[in-house]
């Protein structure tokens, strides 16, 4: 198993409060924030506060974290005033166009036309 936090992980920085964010929820497992190069009108990142590099990385007992970062995604797009549709992504790996190595899902809604996709 990969290590829990990384010192030299931006999203580790963001979860220890060393690099500003702007917050979207909180709890003892996950945190939200806002993208820093937002494409849609809300685009959120949830990450897991222990550090898994990747979807690759995450272990059998991680499932049930796995599935509370899904389950959170609509209830927070809601929150955020999203109702009406939104899209999530999980890029894994350089082939998935993964650029920050700590598991995040993108949770992107709002009024179209967006930057991408
Ligand atoms: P990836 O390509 O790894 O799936 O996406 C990484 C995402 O993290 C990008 O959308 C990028 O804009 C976002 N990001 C990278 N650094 C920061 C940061 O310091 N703060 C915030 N809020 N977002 C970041």
């Amino acid at each position: 198993m990969s290590a829990r936090h990384d010192p030299n992980c931006i999203f580790c920085k963001i979860i220890a409060g060393q690099i500003p964010s702007k917050k979207a929820y909180e709890d003892e497992e996950l945190l939200a924030f806002h993208d820093i190069n937002p494409w849609a009108p809300v685009h959120v990142l949830i990450i897991p506060k222990a550090h898994i590099a990747t979807l690759y990385d995450a272990q059998p007992e991680d499932d049930a974290l796995l599935g509370r970062m899904l389950g959170l995604a609509p209830r927070l797009m809601r929150e955020l005033g999203v109702d009406d549709g939104f899209r999530t992504i999980v890029n894994t790996g350089p082939n998935g166009g993964q650029e920050v190595y700590h598991l995040h899902m993108h949770v992107m809604g709002g009024p179209r036309p967006w930057k991408k996709g």
